[in-house]
């Protein structure tokens, strides 16, 4: 019999050569159902494969993301599937899942494969996975699969061939198609319920424009249809609400080609969002013991060798300068300007926690190929902070960290959310891991007691962590649906050692602290993308770039208009007079286009009674009032709204 150890520590015993899912049988039916893979001993396996020693057991259902990208990959194979019936011949590249779906690079030779296929493709594919043939792993000579692709004349797989060892290779079957795959698949095609093509595209080989291009198809499978009509419907509403074309709708942001690619603009509009953002973020780092620093936008090359991220980061930073006969790079990260100030402060235990804070800009080399409007840029301004802390105040800090977040999301709405916690791998000490076993058991110990308790939701990834201590990043939906990687935690036990960071402890000695990276509000590029999208440009009032718009019926009312203004900028609220000799429903259609939350239109009655009539974005008119009583009712809403 063989020892299976399962996620809540139980352990169960088998004869020797049980799959993950007659394992999954004996526990309930239902669950076997839903069995799409399988982790043993922290390896992604086959459902379906024999489990022939002790391990350690994971049931993947489709709420894992590992699960997810299984299934995805699953269907890239059925695609194959059916490429290969409509067009005898093809040949594959390669078929990985990627963040929402799959794809597969083709060549179909003389044959075009155009958007207007993608529909017999789709209807072919259900048609195949209707026959629930399983994925069969086979394990296969490095000779035999030679002869099989040779026959084949296919010159893709051959090249794949080239670079795997004999005896590590394996083909996996379903129905009349066979592949060159490591694997995992699901159990059979059966579970792919619903399909759809999204899109066709060129593609070099292996990414090489010298090469030949190939055909890319894109596609999404789900378990069920309505998983598949609701991604569809969140899809057609996120391009509504595409943050490049609203950013230029409401004059928030713009790039020129004179600037270059990837350095944004921020208009006025999308100026004020800044300063809202980080006058949030002053006050709530103060409450929270935060202390504020600067620093500047390059530093010399040492500083760079000594943090690290020379050389293993050069590729994402941008190219030295020399100056003086020194080397200067634009800094890339804060990190370790922020170490420089903590070394300057030479703190005793009593000092500790120091939090250092700042909206530092950095600058990182993205390939052209990779910017994305304000998702991913070449300049980007970041809510960094470094908190060092000894190892009895890490939990308490780390604590307080997720409590900003959670007082964050409860302001901007963000109902979903969820912490990827990434550990290390013990087999990985001292190479991809600082050689630190018991500080990477004790931290990992904190942070996931600090999830628990704090009811954060989380998921676990093994053997992702970063070099020098365990990471967490923070993902939220956006509300239709859509998730978006806000920012990075990290714990890092590594580089406050390699900068010679010390605090005094209490018997006079030097200790080195632990360091928390964190940045709840991500980059302003990349949050105010999301929040473009979150809110469809219809902000919140405390961030609306234009709070209240005051409406003339015609010029003789400027002057009152002029007053209305005054006083709601005596109280701080931004407001603006529309001047134009439109038409006043001309004038409330643009205000709303422009999708300012109050309209105030003044006419002959207005002035002589000392009021407005008050209109709400998207909801129409709400009667008259006087203008004062407005001014601090809406002065109150704005400081609710962050308290
Ligand atoms: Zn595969
Ligand atoms: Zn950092």
């Amino acid at each position: 019999m063989i020892n299976i150890t399962l996620p809540d520590g139980s352990v169960k015993h088998y004869e020797p050569g049980t799959t993950s899912l007659q394992i999954a049988s004996s526990i309930s039916e239902g669950l076997a159902r839903n069995v799409l893979a399988a982790k043993v001993n922290n390896e992604i396996w086959d459902a379906t494969r024999p489990i022939t020693s002790d391990s350690s057991l994971k049931l993947l259902t489709w709420d894992s993301e590992e699960a997810k990208s299984t299934f995805w990959h699953s269907t890239a194979h059925l695609m194959a599937e059916a490429l290969e019936f409509y067009y005898p011949g093809i040949k594959f590249w390669v078929g990985p899942p990627i963040e929402n779906g799959f794809y597969y690079d083709v060549d179909s030779g003389e044959t075009k494969i155009s958007s207007e296929d993608l529909d017999k493709i789709e209807k072919k594919m259900i048609e195949l996975a209707r026959l629930n043939n399983p994925f069969v792993r086979k394990e296969i000579s490095k000779k035999e699969a030679i002869n099989y692709f040779t026959e084949k004349k296919d010159e893709y797989k051959l090249d794949l061939l080239n670079s795997l060892e004999d005896g590590s290779i394996t083909f996996y079957e379903q129905g009349k198609f066979t592949d060159l795959c490591r694997g995992p698949h699901i159990p059979h095609t059966g579970f792919i319920k619903a399909a759809k093509l999204l899109s066709v595209a060129g593609a070099y080989w292996k990414g090489d424009e010298k090469n030949k291009q190939l055909t890319r198809i894109y596609g999404v499978s789900f378990p069920k249809q309505k998983d598949l009509t609701d991604y569809l419907t969140m899809l057609e509403e996120a391009k509504k609400r595409d943050h490049r074309k609203i950013g230029k709708e409401l004059d928030i942001f713009t790039f020129d080609d004179d600037v270059g690619p990837g350095l944004p603009l921020w208009l006025p509009n999308g100026c004020i969002l800044i300063d809202e953002l980080e006058k949030l973020a002053k006050k709530t780092e103060q409450r929270a013991g935060y202390q504020r620093v600067r620093t500047p936008h390059i530093a010399k090359e040492s500083m760079y060798l000594k943090s690290g991220h020379l050389p293993y980061y050069e590729d994402s930073m941008f190219p030295p300068m020399k100056l003086d006969g020194e080397v200067y790079y634009l800094k890339a990260m804060n990190c370790p300007h922020h170490h420089k100030i903590f070394a300057t402060l030479n703190p005793s235990y009593r000092d500790l926690p120091v939090r250092l804070a700042e909206y530092g800009t950095c600058y990182r080399y993205e390939q052209s190929g990779e910017l994305f409007g304000l998702m991913r840029v070449r300049s980007l301004q970041m809510n960094d902070a470094h908190i060092y802390c000894t190892k009895e105040q890490f939990a308490q800090e780390f604590r307080a960290v997720n409590e900003m977040y959670q007082k964050y999301f409860k302001i901007f709405n963000i109902d979903k959310y969820r912490m990827r916690f990434s550990t290390h791998d013990p087999a990985k000490l001292g190479k991809k891991y600082v050689d630190n076993a018991k500080l990477w058991l004790e931290t990992e110990d904190m942070v996931r007691k600090v999830l628990i308790e704090s009811n954060i939701p989380y998921v676990e990834v093994a053997d992702e962590g970063a070099f020098y201590g365990p990471k967490i990043d923070v993902q939220v939906w956006s509300a239709i649906g859509r998730e978006f990687t806000l920012a990075t935690n990290q714990v890092d036990f590594a580089v406050p050692e390699r900068f010679g960071l010390t605090y005094r402890n209490a018997n006079n000695e030097f200790e080195t602290p632990i360091c928390i990276h964190r940045a709840p509000l991500g980059t302003h590029e990349r949050f105010i993308g999301f929040l473009i999208e979150h809110y469809a440009g219809n902000f919140p009032i405390w961030l609306s770039p234009v709070q209240v718009a005051i409406l003339p019926i015609s010029e003789k009312f400027h002057d009152y208009a002029k007053k209305v203004v005054d006083l709601l900028r005596f109280y701080d609220i931004r407001s603006l007079v529309d001047e134009r000799a439109e038409k006043i429903g001309k004038k409330i259609r643009d205000a709303e286009i422009k999708k300012i939350p109050y309209m105030l239109i003044v006419g002959e009655k207005e002035a002589a009674e000392n009021v407005v009539s008050l209109r709400k974005h998207g909801e129409g008119d709400k009667g008259s009032i006087a203008i004062e009583e407005f001014a601090k009712a809406i002065k109150k809403e704005i400081e609710d709204s962050t308290n």
